[in-house]
């Protein structure tokens, strides 16, 4: 894969889709900009170039066509122009009229100058961006000379801005940017070439949104922990009664044969010995602390315990490769964070190199205080949890 280095790229015009999708309040405030940051290396790269840039982005899942204030990258484009400190440089299309490449885009696109960096609306904004739609790609590229995908979080997607523009741009004039090359290099060096003990804690609610990554981890790791919702489909398959948890019964099988191919290959597996327990799925209720053998009809577990902390404590203290996606438990509610607080705490204080895949996991870190402590945390989640389960990105591919 090529990168920007790669590239001639001096004082053309540069489309950069990023991946600008961060996570706001009810107020509209940016609560978490580790994404728009990530992407200023690129930036900066093309900048210092005398590069004409335009960079694009999706943001949430708006209604395609229609403008609507919250879907807007507004907030983003401000917050760029303070990271940038490229003043009057950062051009924005504010005609909220919806559409992306909007007259008043070309026409801000056609004023470029060296330097000069215009952020087009929420790609999204177009039918044609979720639908892959090569009309729309080409009036992306029509605006540009070299295409850089700078965009991880969302590479997993068969996207019109990820996908079918690279058709538009031959090898010398498409490339990954500096985030996207981390990224997969990072995935590719530990899956590829771990240094051993490598252990996986593997959390979040579902086994079947993970199914593939835990049978491909199993492959690789020598400890395997688990925890948070999906731990609860692997004790009933042992026959544990788990109460009201969240349970997938159409996977107990598969649950059972993922433990027995882990004991083949001697695959530690560990699950959580104690749990956080309540009558009800909400933070105002009555909690039970309980071994897991405990689980009262009726209850259900929404966090790991202390008990299961400590153990966990155990099972990384001679980790030198650590994979972590997913929380532990309910982290939303202050009532069940403390399990993987605690994990984000123990992970990040042990010598491993220490990987964080995106999303919700990476919000845990972040609230624990834990992201510098990390080796690497990723922008995306369902892109690196693709990254793991050894699947092509299609965004990666369209580079290739
Ligand atoms: P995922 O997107 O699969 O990584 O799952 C993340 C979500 O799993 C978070 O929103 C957590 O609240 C949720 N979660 C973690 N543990 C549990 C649990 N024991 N019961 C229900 N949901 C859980």
């Amino acid at each position: 894969m090529k990168t920007i280095k790669d590239l001639d790229i001096d004082g053309k015009c540069v489309f950069i889709r990023c991946d600008f999708n961060v996570p706001k309040d009810e107020f509209e405030n940016i609560t978490d900009d580790r994404r728009i940051r990530a992407a200023l290396q690129t930036i900066r790269y093309c900048i210092d170039r005398g590069c004409r840039v335009i960079l694009g982005s999706h943001f949430e899942r708006p209604e395609a066509g229609i403008f609507e204030e919250k879907y807007s990258l507004g907030t983003v484009n401000r917050r760029l122009d303070i990271l940038l400190k490229i003043k009057n440089r950062l051009l924005f299309d504010d005609s909220k009229t919806g559409g992306v490449v909007t007259p008043k885009a070309k026409e801000l696109a056609a004023s470029l100058e060296a330097g000069d960096v215009l952020l087009l609306e929420n790609l999204r904004f177009d039918a044609g961006e979720t639908i892959n739609d090569p009309a729309f790609a080409k009036e992306l590229a029509d605006l540009c000379d070299i295409y850089i995908n700078d965009a991880f979080g969302a590479c997993h997607r068969k996207h019109a801005s990820i996908h079918a523009i690279a058709d538009y741009f031959d090898t010398e004039s498409k490339a990954a940017g500096f985030l996207l090359a981390k990224e997969v290099s990072f995935f590719s060096k530990v899956l590829d070439n771990p240094t051993r003990p490598f252990v996986a804690v593997v959390g979040g609610s579902k086994v079947s949104g993970k199914l593939q990554a835990l049978n491909k981890l199993i492959d690789k790791v020598d400890k395997i922990i688990i925890g948070g919702g999906m731990a609860f489909t692997f004790l009933k398959a042992m026959g544990y009664e788990i109460g009201n948890s969240l349970v997938e019964n159409d996977l107990l099988d598969e649950a059972n044969s993922i433990m027995a191919k882990a004991h083949e290959k001697k695959v530690k597996f560990y699950l959580p010995v104690d749990l956080v327990v309540a009558p009800e799925f909400s933070e105002n209720t009555t909690v039970k602390y309980l071994p897991t053998q405990e689980i009262p009809v009726g209850w259900m577990g929404l966090d790991i315990g202390p008990a299961s902390t400590r153990l966990f404590r155990e099972v990384l203290n001679d980790a030198q490769t650590i994979i972590w996606n997913g929380p532990m438990g309910v982290y939303e509610m202050d009532k069940f964070a403390k399990g993987s607080t605690k994990m984000s705490h123990y992970i990040a204080e042990t010598h491993a190199t220490t990987i964080v895949g995106g999303g919700d996991t990476a919000d845990v870190a972040a609230r624990a205080g834990d992201v510098d402590e990390m080796t690497f945390v990723s922008t995306g989640g369902g892109a690196s949890l693709k990254l793991i389960e050894g699947e092509k990105l299609p965004g990666i591919e369209a580079l290739e």
